[in-house]
């Protein structure tokens, strides 16, 4: 099928586009990747009277990361992202969740923006957002505005951005020190949206106990639905925590609802058994972590010892 008329723009800096925007208000629609907007036009599904195609400027294309976090420009394709090793790095969780989005001709060409701004309740960097408490960076002329997860998300297919307004970045917050993150799902074939799937991180604290371990669903409400397990698995050390108990605590939690694909009743017993799987990686990654940490500062401070005693021997041959 082809998509309804409509009028093609190709602005070529972000002033302009930001102006096109404007004038076309709520009948305008910002074409990234075109990955899931396309074929939503040609199934009728959707007729923006003016497209506004932003691949043009090139300099929303950056991955930036940083101590605190990886800022992911407006035109960062899914591919780009998860071969970042800066960004798996310092936020693993990334990586993790694109390996499972779509398959690998879409990655090239969808943007990890686009994801969250189609705001589909099955795809996974919704729930990555959501989860590790991220912000989508909207701009419009004359200003820009940051807009936390927990508000960006406003129903399926529904995001807070407004008519006039381009996002032009996302920020995923940087993985805290002894934590660890872990992303599993179901999907019917390899590469299509998944049935349930659970985005999970556990910190632990200084003695290796649990001190926090929350999972993000998709396929489980309206929005991406994070859930809280720290009471639920107790403060235990990360090998012997409760994961059932916070597995039964998300499935008390989630909505999720029947469809062609699979009951609401398996949806929600899927759910827990991959927070189960998805919690008990993250803190084992939390645990590694945390060794590799320890075992960096002990290296450290040996390596200062060791050079101390070498500026002895140099201050005692002098
Ligand atoms: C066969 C198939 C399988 C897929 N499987 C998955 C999957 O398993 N998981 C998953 O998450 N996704 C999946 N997708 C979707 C894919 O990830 C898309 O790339 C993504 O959802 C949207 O990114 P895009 O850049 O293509 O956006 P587009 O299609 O260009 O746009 C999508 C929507 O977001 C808006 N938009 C995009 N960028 C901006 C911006 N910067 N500012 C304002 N509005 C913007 C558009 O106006 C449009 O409304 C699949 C797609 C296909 C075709």
């Amino acid at each position: 099928m082809k998509p309804p008329p409509f009028d093609y723009h190709a602005p070529r800096t972000l002033g302009e586009a930001l102006d096109v925007l404007a004038g076309t208000g709520e009948h305008g629609k910002v074409l990234a990747g075109g990955q899931s907007l396309i074929p939503l036009m040609n199934m009728r599904l959707a007729a923006p009277a003016h497209l506004v195609d932003v691949n043009r400027l090139g300099g929303l294309a950056a991955v930036e990361t940083g101590p605190d976090g990886v800022r992911v420009g407006a035109l960062a394709r899914h591919a780009q992202v998860e071969r970042s090793a800066g960004a798996a790095a310092v936020q693993p969780l990334l990586r993790q969740a694109l390996r499972l989005v779509a398959h690998p001709v879409i990655r090239n060409r969808g943007t990890a923006v686009g994801s969250l701004v189609h705001a589909d309740p099955a795809a996974e960097l919704p729930a990555v957002l959501a989860l590790l408490g991220g912000s989508v960076r909207l701009a419009r002329r004359g200003g820009t505005r940051d807009v936390a997860a927990g508000e960006f998300f406003t129903g399926p297919l529904e995001s807070a951005l407004r008519p006039g307004e381009l996002a032009v970045s996302a920020f995923f917050p940087a993985l805290p020190a002894r934590s660890g993150t872990a992303f599993r799902e179901v999907s019917r074939r390899h590469g299509d949206y998944a049935l349930a799937g659970v985005a999970a991180l556990v910190r632990l604290d200084g003695d290796l106990r649990v001190a926090e371990a929350r999972a993000a669903c998709v396929s489980a409400g309206p929005v991406p639905v994070v859930v809280d397990v720290t009471a639920a698995c107790g403060a235990a050390p990360a090998g012997a925590a409760d994961w059932e108990a916070a597995a039964r605590a998300v499935r008390e939690r989630i909505e999720p609802e029947d469809d062609i694909h699979a009951t609401a009743h398996y949806r929600r017993h899927l759910t827990g058994v991959l927070a189960a799987q998805a919690l008990r990686e993250a803190a084992r990654a939390a645990a590694e972590n945390a060794g590799e940490n320890a075992a960096g500062r002990a290296g450290e401070q040996a390596a200062g010892r060791a050079a101390a005693d070498a500026a002895g021997r140099e201050g005692a041959h002098g």
